[in-house]
């Protein structure tokens, strides 16, 4: 059965995009720990990480570091922080936080959000995704 982050690429899902290529995409996370976290995640349906290949793994990264630049640009915070944890969906998605706080990246204080707020923080790091 197809993941959830799969029926999202396929558009059954709706997601507050933030980018997207041929092998990957990004969105923000729907129970984000600060504001404009976001999943990137690769199009094929993967696990586990380190079960890419090296090529697709290293693609991944690639497209991460676009997408934390873009980050960088959109959200005012320290810094871009990166994980890859949790155990819920089985498909491989790499944390991208805008830090302001070690709490910030530790999968324990929540941020809620308005539709309005998520949409308007998509299209700020959607503009600037190189
Ligand atoms: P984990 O596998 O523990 O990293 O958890 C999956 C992550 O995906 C959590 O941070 C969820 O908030 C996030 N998530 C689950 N469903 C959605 C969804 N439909 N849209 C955006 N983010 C989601």
């Amino acid at each position: 059965m197809a993941s959830i982050f799969t029926k999202i690429i396929q558009g059954e899902i709706p997601s507050y995009k933030v980018a997207e290529d041929e092998k990957h995409f990004a969105f923000l996370d729907i129970n984000p720990n600060a504001k404009g976290h976001t999943l990137v995640i690769p199009k094929k349906e993967e696990n586990k990480i380190f079960d890419l290949s090296k090529q697709e793994y290293a693609e991944l990264m690639d497209f991460c570091y676009r997408v934390a630049k873009a980050l960088e640009k959109a959200i005012p915070c320290e810094r871009i922080g990166m994980s890859v944890i949790g155990l819920e969906v089985p498909h491989v998605h790499v944390h991208l936080v805008p830090l302001n706080a070690m709490e910030d990246i530790q999968f324990v204080k929540k941020e809620k959000l308005s539709n309005d707020e998520f949409v308007s923080l998509a299209e700020k790091i959607a503009q600037n995704f190189e």
